[in-house]
């Protein structure tokens, strides 16, 4: 993030959800658990499907680790953030999803627009055109299937 709004609360260091069944942290988006980052990980509390961790750089809710890792020095990037409640970025966040939702938004829209051109056009290469154009928009759409972006 370009603006620096975190309140220190450390929240995001404590309560790190993680599916060490498949891998995965749901932290900055969904993410791919990295061996170095499980290396850091302390397990807390046995959710249904998640174990919660705390980091074990995490002191006085300031950071010690002299290697802290992109993902955290990042943290939060994704429009699709994970944040623990009174997270200073929660407005900003809000605003990108918003965003990334719109942008889906209007691709469904264009989706249809060319589907209709598809139907009325007689021109093969024109409708192979419109289609790649549909399959391009269904794409993008389907790497925020898991984030809910059919219903968006
Ligand atoms: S949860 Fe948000 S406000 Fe709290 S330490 Fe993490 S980034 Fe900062
Ligand atoms: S390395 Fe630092 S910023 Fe990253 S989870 Fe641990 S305490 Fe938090």
């Amino acid at each position: 993030m370009e603006k620096n709004l975190c309140n220190k609360c450390g929240m995001c260091c404590k309560e790190i959800p993680v599916d060490f069944t498949r891998r995965i942290i749901y932290r900055d988006g969904i993410q791919p658990l990295t061996t170095a980052f499980e290396e850091l990980l302390v397990p807390v509390e046995e959710k249904e499907y998640v174990t919660i961790c705390k980091c074990k750089f995490l002191e006085d809710n300031t950071c010690t680790n002299p290697e802290k890792p992109q993902i955290c020095s990042d943290f939060p990037y994704s429009p699709l953030a994970f944040l623990p409640e009174d997270c200073g970025y929660t407005g900003e966040v809000f605003l990108k999803k918003e965003k990334l939702k719109q942008q889906v938004r209007k691709l469904k829209e264009e989706i249809i627009h060319y589907n209709a051109l598809i139907e009325v056009t007689k021109d093969k290469t024109e409708q192979r055109q419109y289609q790649r154009i549909i399959d391009s928009h269904e794409a993008f759409i389907d790497k925020y299937k898991v984030y809910g972006s059919k219903d968006w």
